[in-house]
């Protein structure tokens, strides 16, 4: 007997037309099944949505985030762990972050790719307050008001 396939239920998955058998799937709800990367991706849009919901602004337009996070994560193919990853590090550094449009500005902050970089090198949990340095800090707010980035975030 033909083995029963199942197909991604993602709609952003690369690879829509790959059928498998179930186990080799994530099962989501019902009788959704998930390639492990599309569960995992879909996974952190969805936290990267919450922590601006919860952290930055509970009356955010969600259907607005939702696609200032896609336009990044699918059409400049910034990778979702790295923007939530951003996100994260901007808030807790205390820069305010004004509308999910500033999004755009923190995933091409130099400052924020750098921090980004020691953090995948590292491994390091994203909050870590050992690593965080004053100097650097100061340093990053002043960089920022002077190209008039003051406002932006
Ligand atoms: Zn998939």
């Amino acid at each position: 007997m033909a083995e029963k396939l199942v197909k991604c239920r993602y709609c952003h998955c690369k690879h829509p037309e790959d059928r498998r058998p179930p186990e080799e799937m994530i099962r989501g709800n019902g009788f959704t099944y998930y390639h492990a990367e599309c569960a995992k991706e879909r996974d952190l849009i969805n936290r990267i949505v919450e922590y601006y919901t919860t952290n930055v602004d509970d009356r955010v337009t969600i259907a607005q985030l939702r696609s200032v996070v896609n336009n990044i994560i699918f059409k400049k193919k910034v990778p979702a762990e790295e923007l939530l990853f951003d996100l994260t590090y901007v808030h807790q550094h205390g820069s305010k972050i004004n509308s999910p449009y500033s999004l755009h500005y923190i995933i091409s902050n130099k400052k924020v790719q750098n921090e980004y970089k020691k953090y995948l090198e590292t491994k390091a949990p994203i909050i870590d307050i050992s690593s965080i340095e004053t100097s650097e800090e100061t340093q990053f707010v002043y960089n920022k008001k002077k190209t008039g980035f003051g406002d932006i975030f």
